[in-house]
């Protein structure tokens, strides 16, 4: 490994890129061979890793990469990746000239937004753009025939500028009842026949749609959550097409060591009180790196087996109840699997009251990044070195 790759604290996520590859090639086969797969990797690909993960989407298949903010897009143009990109979110209208040098796409959702960016566009420049229509998701989006017709023609009145997608999203496709999709996609259906020339994307299925609903696929899908191996709702789980692999693990060591006598107390507050003797080991992760204070009382694997999270959780340090004494640097699993026994996203998501995207996004960069691809390590990542 080069020098910026190594770490220097013992903690780190591993990112399992064929898991990532069997992911994508599962919604391949189940989709048509003409529905092209957009990769969604905003948020740094979901906390996994922006071009790590790009990359294997592009290798498994996928001819597209989506992002939520041009800053993300650019992120990737320096680091390499040529595949086109989509921006998905607002982009601020005297942007679109550096989106334009970099090839980024762009989406408009406002003919306003569309008149002042022609202003900033150079008279060389070119620039690609998705229109956002929205159906019923409320965020943003067109919304009116008249607009959407205006759009139009202010595109075809200008050379530089091409029309290339249009797309919606919806809000409830990771739920059983199918009502409010199937408004959404009516709606879709409709406003895609107010355009004279309908562009040549377009795509309004999330993971969810995907791999539930085959007449929403159009010719391309925007694959985020099921790329990464978790299911878009713990409701759509048992009704899953193909198994999916998670490719998120988070780990730990113990740092130290120590045997506690009945009545003595353990981190902030003093809240922890050993019942007898007790073994407890402390671990250098803590809420600034995205283990929160609510996982207090939440297992880890040590072994392969399940012990708690004691007293409160601090900013880069908890510690865990030990069945015996272990050695320093016996690895902890907090995410992932040890000897069979596995703790998931989704049991730390239930635990936090919130979704399994939430997980992964919020383990800080100051956790390093380490990726496996054929049983070896293939890249390490420690932001806080870059
Ligand atoms: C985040 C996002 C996606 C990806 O959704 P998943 O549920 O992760 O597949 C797709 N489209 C848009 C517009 C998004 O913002």
């Amino acid at each position: 490994m080069e020098e910026q790759g190594f770490f220097y604290r013992d903690t780190w996520a591993e990112i399992d890129l064929d898991r990532v590859s069997a992911n994508i090639t599962g919604l391949k086969e189940l989709l048509p061979n003409d529905v092209e797969i957009i990769a969604v990797v905003k948020a740094n690909a979901y906390g996994h890793g922006d071009v790590q993960i790009s990359n294997t989407a592009l290798m498994a298949g996928a001819t597209y990469l989506a992002v939520a903010f041009l800053d993300e897009a650019l992120s990737l143009r320096k680091k390499g990746i040529t595949a086109p990109i989509l921006v998905l979110g607002a982009s601020r209208p005297q942007d679109v000239s550096i989106a334009s040098n970099h090839e980024v796409t762009l989406t408009v959702y406002r003919t306003d937004w569309l008149t002042e960016a022609l202003t900033h566009l150079g008279k060389e420049q070119t620039l690609k753009l998705h229109v956002k229509l929205d159906t019923g998701m409320g965020r943003i989006g067109i919304r009116d025939k008249q607009e959407l017709q205006t759009l139009e023609q202010q595109i075809n009145k200008d050379v530089r500028v091409e029309l290339e997608g249009v797309f919606t999203h919806f809000a409830t496709a990771d739920e059983l009842n199918t009502d409010y999709y199937q408004q959404q996609f009516t709606r879709f259906q409709e406003m895609l026949s107010w355009f004279n020339n309908r562009p040549k994307l377009i795509h309004s299925s999330n993971s969810a749609a995907s791999l539930r609903f085959k007449e929403a696929g159009f010719n391309a899908v925007r694959m985020g959550i099921v790329m990464y191996g978790l299911t878009p709702s713990i409701e759509m789980e048992p009704e899953l097409p193909f198994p999916l692999q998670e490719s998120f693990s988070l780990h730990s060591r113990l740092v130290h060591v120590k045997k506690l006598q009945k009545g003595e107390k353990i981190s902030y507050g003093a809240t922890y009180e050993a019942q007898a003797e007790e073994w407890i080991g402390t671990i250098p992760i803590g809420y600034a790196d995205g283990w929160i204070r609510k996982l207090q009382g939440q297992e880890v694997l040590v072994n392969g087996i399940r012990v708690p999270i004691v007293g409160r959780i601090c900013m880069d340090q908890c510690m865990i109840k030990l069945p015996c004494e272990l050695p320093l640097g016996t690895k902890v699993t907090l995410i992932g699997e040890q000897n069979g026994e596995v703790i998931s996203v989704n049991e730390i998501a239930e635990r936090t009251d919130t979704i399994n995207y939430e997980i992964t996004c919020i383990i800080s960069n100051r956790v390093p990044r380490i990726y496996k691809q054929h049983g070896k390590i293939v890249d390490v990542y420690n932001a806080i070195a870059d």
